[in-house]
């Protein structure tokens, strides 16, 4: 008997919805550039930067959205976001590499942060340039005071990025209690006097110009904590003859993948009842994303992406300045507005939301081995390219049949929903797409395209390899041009609307 299918379709907005549609387009541009491939939407990254702008005009609040360049490699989209408003968009670059390409792709020193930990390479040319600098630790402030004297830099703007915001009576040791989770990076509240006595020893090299952190996490209550905690530290430096302008806050505003909240919960609460052994398995060989049976209870926390958000993006970014603070009881925009503060966001996976899909192109299908209801569909691509497993996301990809499919002699009896495995081109047990047992309306047929929708962020290239040599997906910058889409290479896009004749 067929289970009912367990649906965990896209949430797919206008451009890319519309992109879609030309299912033809999509099949040629597989045809000619190979499986797998990657199409970005520039044009909506630019978009989603003007959506976070209104956030910030709605509280009155000054300052930039610096794009987490480690979100996508793609030159398509740094263009497009460097052609944007210099006061109000700008990039963070987390190494050498992406500073020099940020660099290249027309974003001025001054509007580039330099974050994460940093070589003495990367500082050198971060300061050269005139990036701000978002110091990881005292030792970094050290090293970069060091580089600015010797090689005479001239002063460099720096942020001081803290972590493990703790409760006031923290310090004295009496019960001390992390309010944030632990993090490997930026100095603990606790120690921050240490930097603030660093910044003071070299005050000809470094000029301190806010204070930052970045919260892997969605919970709204432990930002709002630590945006309050960084307002009052920042008086504190002022207290101290230091003049910091800006509050940087960060990325982790997160984007919806799934389109609706019941098919979601529906999900989730399957997943459980498989652990449990009540339902057959949803996923390759009964895996539970983290959770177990321990004697008929459902024990662990499952390492997923909330893959559904009612709230995400530049809409989390506005909840988060909008509901009062836990210590002070006062929204934080009111106070960065009161204290004067410039309010700086780092944006990755949000700012590239709906940006772009990964197509694979589907090369086999047959009946597994265990179980004849279920079909084993081996894609042109692997779990390198389209990773959102890797990162906990679980969503459906969309089906693309090759045109004129459809009516084919070979086509399989009774159409209809199906639950197939989706395998890779690997030679490996472990090269599944998804562990999970993936519904489509109906079986795919080789030649058919699979699309993998909202990818940019994380999913298109930051697990992509060369294993056996299989080709890594071309990536491809796509626009709408007068009724039909057009694309090229990502590296030969540049933000110019006609790209024949000049500015048009
Ligand atoms: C990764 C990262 C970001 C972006 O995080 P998202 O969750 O993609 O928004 C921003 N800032 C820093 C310092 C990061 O490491």
């Amino acid at each position: 008997m067929k289970d009912a299918p367990l649906y965990l379709r896209p949430r797919v907005d206008p451009p890319l919805a519309s992109l879609l549609r030309d299912a033809p387009f999509l099949h040629a541009l597989c045809d000619a550039l190979g499986s797998p491939l990657n199409v970005l939407l520039p044009e909506t990254v630019a978009e989603n930067a003007e959506r976070f702008r209104s956030v910030y005009r709605r509280h009155h609040l000054a300052g930039r959205v610096y794009f987490a360049h480690k979100a996508n490699r793609s030159s398509a989209l740094v263009r497009r976001l460097a052609a944007c408003d210099p006061a109000a968009v700008g990039i963070d670059v987390a190494s050498l590499e992406e500073l020099r390409h940020a660099l290249g792709c027309g974003f001025t020193g001054e509007r580039v942060m330099a974050t994460g930990p940093k070589d003495r390479d990367f500082l050198w040319l971060a300061a050269r340039v005139g990036a701000t600098v978002n110091l990881d630790s005292a030792g970094e402030l050290e090293q970069l005071a060091h580089l600015v004297r010797r090689y005479r830099l001239g002063r460099v703007d720096v942020l001081v990025r803290l972590s493990e915001f703790e409760s006031d009576g923290g310090r004295t040791g009496a019960g001390t209690r992390v309010l944030s989770r632990r993090s490997r990076f930026g100095t603990p509240v606790g120690r921050a006097g240490e930097v603030w006595e660093a910044l003071e020893r070299h005050p000809d090299a470094v000029e301190l110009t806010g204070l930052a952190y970045h919260l892997d996490t969605t919970a709204l209550e432990e930002k709002a904590r630590a945006l309050e905690r960084c307002v009052l530290l920042m008086d504190e430096c002022r207290g101290r003859g230091l003049r910091p302008r800006a509050v940087d806050i960060g990325g982790g505003f997160g984007a919806g993948y799934v389109a609706d909240a019941g098919e979601w919960e529906r999900w989730t609460t399957a997943l459980s009842e498989a652990v449990l052994g009540v339902r057959p398995p949803l996923t390759w060989r009964g895996h539970g994303y983290g959770l177990r049976n321990e004697g008929g209870t459902v024990r662990g926390t499952a390492a997923l992406y909330p893959a559904h958000r009612s709230v995400a993006g530049p809409g989390y970014l506005d909840a988060l300045l909008s509901r009062p603070a836990p210590a002070l009881g006062r929204p934080p925009a009111t106070l960065l507005l009161e204290h004067l503060n410039d309010l700086y966001v780092e944006p990755g996976r949000a700012l590239v939301d709906q940006c772009g899909l990964s197509l694979a192109r589907v090369l086999d299908v047959r009946p597994t081995g265990d179980d004849p209801t279920r079909h084993l569909v081996r894609l042109g691509m692997n779990a390198g390219d389209v990773s959102l497993e890797e990162h906990g996301v679980l969503v459906d990809p969309v089906l693309l049949p090759r045109a004129g499919a459809a009516g084919r002699r070979d086509a399989p009896p009774g159409g209809g929903p199906v639950g197939v495995h989706l395998a890779g081109n690997l030679c490996l047990e472990a090269d599944l797409i998804t562990r999970r047992v993936v519904y489509l309306p109906r079986l795919p047929r080789a030649g058919d395209l699979l699309a993998f929708v909202n990818t940019a962020g994380y999913a298109m290239d930051f697990h992509a390899h060369h294993a056996q040599r299989q080709p890594s997906a071309r990536t491809v910058a796509v626009t709408r041009g007068e009724g039909a889409w057009r694309w090229c290479p990502d590296e030969d896009y540049w933000p110019i609307t006609d790209p024949q004749g000049g500015p048009s």
